[in-house]
């Protein structure tokens, strides 16, 4: 699982039987393995909350800022255009506060 030969599992296991005790380890591989399934389902947790918080792109999607359109006839206008060139109005920038 990690990459450990059996003879490096055995090692472990001597080491852990001296460390808990013979009698111990049932109990000791139930919580383990408990607490490895906790795990995963952290893990699962997170990857799902992770795909639900990222919101779809296209809701993002908001008018491009600065857009003007004719006082006279609604027509969408450029940035730099004096002049609505449907009706001929004169179009003033109008950002900010009026002099
Ligand atoms: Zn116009």
């Amino acid at each position: 699982m990690f990459g450990l030969g059996s003879q490096e599992l055995l090692v472990i296991l001597v080491i852990v039987l001296v460390l808990f005790g013979a009698n111990r380890l049932p109990q000791l591989a139930r919580s383990l393995g408990s607490s490895l399934k906790e795990f995963k389902k952290g893990i699962d947790e997170g990857q799902a909350k992770e795909a639900s918080v990222r919101p779809p792109s296209a809701e993002r999607e908001a008018p491009p800022p600065g857009e003007r359109t004719c006082r006279q006839c609604k027509n969408a206008l450029a940035p730099d255009w004096a002049h609505c060139p449907r009706c001929g109005t004169a179009v003033t920038q109008e950002i900010g506060p009026g002099t």
